[in-house]
């Protein structure tokens, strides 16, 4: 487990996504409770990558459908290359390279595994855990497949997710249900229209079917919320005058901009 390939993959002059340090993430996480996120990914398909901090890094899983409530779902998670822990406060836009498109942050909070020892876990290719997150809490596992799914060279990297029948479970369609960013309260939209993307105007980010319809209608709504925001902006000289006078009101002891604490679609 470490972050080569994840290094690999990624130009960190051309993409907002932090390179991470492992061993520094080591030391600073050592006896603290494990962070996980999930991370709604707009890219040449729409997916939900589920993230479990272990050893300094984030083990990370590709769930195209998204995780479900219901214990007799079981959800395709591709197992893809371990993220840095920073990664998991990461949303926002990857212009162009690889997993181009927008991620949102949808999901965080705290899981923890059933049996200490994960790694012997991983190896069995049986997970079992809890999620404390805003919108996933309870237990779950994840069970490595053989064939199901699984395409040439995907070997041991197929796994399905599953929801474990306790007082999280249920028939609500948690994707549907809790669509926006656990952050921000964003949608898709929005994250892009905070940003001067490339992804707005190169061809290369343009997926075909249903994921391409999607991202050509975000951006639309992207570029139609920008322009609004531009004209309900104060011109910047007044902009510049309004500026001061706060900063004079509140100096330094300015509340710290925060996230929003309300815990949207917590069930
Ligand atoms: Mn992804």
């Amino acid at each position: 487990m470490a972050l080569d390939d994840y290094k690999r993959k990624r130009n960190f002059t051309s993409t907002p996504e932090p390179p991470g340090d492992q061993e520094a993430a080591r030391r600073v996480r050592t006896g603290k409770p494990r962070f996980f996120c999930v991370q709604k990914h707009m890219a040449s398909h729409l997916h939900y990558d589920l993230r479990l901090e272990h050893d300094g890094v984030l083990m990370s899983w590709a769930v195209p459908k998204g995780p479900s409530l219901d214990p007799s779902v079981k959800r395709l998670a591709m197992q893809v290359e371990d993220h840095p822990i920073e990664y998991g406060r990461f949303e926002g836009v990857i212009p162009d390279g690889y997993g181009a498109g927008i991620v949102m942050l949808w999901d965080r909070g705290t899981w923890a595994p059933l049996d200490d020892d994960v790694d012997r876990g991983l190896a069995k290719g049986d997970l079992k855990f809890t999620l404390d997150g805003y919108k996933l809490k309870g237990s779950w596992v994840l069970v490595r497949t053989r064939g199901y799914g699984a395409q040439r060279g995907t070997d041991g990297r197929s796994w399905l997710l599953i929801k474990h029948r306790d007082d999280w479970s249920g028939d609500l369609d948690i994707t549907e249900f809790a669509p926006l960013s656990v952050k921000t309260g964003q949608d898709f939209h929005e994250i892009l229209a905070e940003d001067t993307p490339a992804i707005w105007l190169s061809g290369r980010s343009s997926p075909g079917g249903a994921t391409g319809a999607i991202l050509r209608e975000t951006i639309q709504k992207a570029a139609a919320l920008k322009h609004e925001r531009a004209a309900e902006a104060p011109p910047p000289r007044v902009r510049a005058r309004a500026k001061a006078a706060k900063a004079k009101a509140a100096p330094k002891t300015a509340a710290k901009k925060r996230p929003s604490a309300s815990p949207r679609g917590r069930k």
